[in-house]
């Protein structure tokens, strides 16, 4: 025998925590011109992936950058993925 037929559900808080991360690997050390303050230095090559994350775990990329900073004056130079896959073959 079935008693009341109503079946009762809750609404349960749930706390979803996401958001980005950006992490930055050295791929190479470059000795090129400066084009800002024009001093032959080392450029480390830069590659940062931005990722989506959820409850702190990076989980789908969603930004490649690469670029060079001068470590004489700290400019930094946006490149493409092809400048940078260039430049990274002719260190070798
Ligand atoms: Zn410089």
């Amino acid at each position: 025998m079935l008693v009341g037929g109503a079946i009762r559900r809750e609404w349960r808080r749930q706390v979803v925590i996401f958001g980005f991360s950006t992490k930055v690997v050295v791929l190479a050390m470059l000795t090129l011109v400066c084009p800002r303050c024009g001093n032959q230095s080392a450029h480390p090559l830069h590659k940062a992936v931005t990722r989506f994350t959820l409850f702190f775990v990076p989980l789908i990329p969603v930004k490649t950058r690469y670029g060079t900073q001068c470590t004489f004056c700290g400019v930094t130079n946006r490149l493409s993925a092809d400048e940078a896959a260039r430049l990274r073959h002719q260190v070798g």
